[in-house]
């Protein structure tokens, strides 16, 4: 009964691990490509993801910002099954990270929160807000000045 039970978990993991991240590749990303696509503010969260992943082999095929949050997509590997993971437990631990991400300055790493810069949400403190505004009116004003 309980081998049954493990069959059907383990199946229903596949099937939405499908669902969720289909087209997976195989071969994921490296931690130092995976950090690229981030803010450094935000490199020891993918640190904690990937020492995560390195236990259980997960592979992780997507790390990015969206919607001023952190995301991941990743894989568990054929194998697992030999070794059965608590698959619960370290999709627990993965989506906390997630969470995580929204009270981290993703260009710092201080204290931030959510918020809307130009019609984008980053997680940002204040500083880092002010200067990416700033920035982008600077943008702005040169796009003016050359059309001009
Ligand atoms: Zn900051």
């Amino acid at each position: 009964m309980l081998e049954l039970w493990r069959r059907v978990k383990n199946w229903y993991y596949h099937w939405y691990l499908n669902r969720r991240y289909p087209r997976v590749k195989e071969r994921g990303l490296t931690r130092a490509k995976a950090k690229l696509g981030v803010g450094k503010g935000w490199h020891n969260l993918v640190d904690q993801v990937y020492d995560i992943c390195d236990v259980y082999d997960i592979v992780v095929s997507d790390v990015k910002q969206k919607y001023a949050g952190l995301r991941v997509a990743w894989w568990w590997p054929e194998h697992a099954e030999d070794y059965e993971p608590d698959y619960d437990g370290v999709t627990q631990a993965l989506l906390t990270l997630e969470d995580d991400s929204y009270r981290i300055c993703e260009e710092c790493g201080q204290a931030g929160e959510p918020v809307e810069v130009h019609g984008w949400w980053y997680t940002l403190c204040a500083a880092c807000r002010e200067r990416m505004e700033a920035e982008h009116d600077k943008k702005v004003d040169r796009i003016v000045a050359s059309s001009g």
